[in-house]
């Protein structure tokens, strides 16, 4: 891959990441990161948030994968898989129409977990698993990263130096 083929990646990001209140509670989950403030200056960032571009509401109850039926239910007992679906779609689309590969996206969402998703007993107990944005984007070729695994991302654009505030390749 060219230089500056590399410059122009755009990263798909959770909403959450840059501030938006979009999460179940109403709250958002700033990443501050010197990358994601460099990569905000090149416009490399493309937000999503899944459940609220499905339709769902700000706050909405909680939600959590049934490791059985693969099923999205809420707190309520209320199935939510087909939002849930269709968020991903519309990420998944957002991708194809900016040519994303790369996405950075919240650990142990039911839709954007890349590692651990909670266990479906609204315990807060976690187990192996990936939400179901991920799951999608995967499937469709997009690596996906959370934000324990935000140098190994960079690392795939050719941003290695980031940590000593070197950004000419980032
Ligand atoms: S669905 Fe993803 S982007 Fe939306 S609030 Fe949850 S973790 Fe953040």
């Amino acid at each position: 891959m060219k230089t500056n083929e590399r410059v122009t990646d755009k990263i798909l990001i959770s909403a959450c990441f840059l501030g938006e209140r979009v999460r179940y509670n109403g709250e958002a989950k700033p990443l501050v990161n010197v990358l994601i403030k460099e990569w905000q200056k090149q416009g490399r960032l493309i937000p999503v948030c899944p459940e609220v571009t499905s339709g769902l509401p700000v706050p909405r109850p909680p939600a959590e994968i049934d490791p059985v039926t693969k099923k999205v239910i809420t707190i309520e007992s209320v199935d939510v898989t087909e939002q849930f679906e269709k968020g991903a779609e519309i990420a998944l689309r957002l991708c194809q129409q900016h040519n994303i590969r790369l996405a950075l996206l919240k650990e142990s969402s039911p839709s954007c977990g890349s590692n651990s998703v909670y266990d479906g007993t609204f315990s807060q107990q976690k187990i192996i698993g990936e939400g179901v944005t991920t799951k999608l984007l995967r499937a469709n070729g997009i690596k996906v990263f959370s934000e324990a695994s935000i140098a190994q991302l960079a690392a795939q654009i050719g941003c290695t130096n980031w940590q000593l505030k070197f950004f000419d390749k980032c």
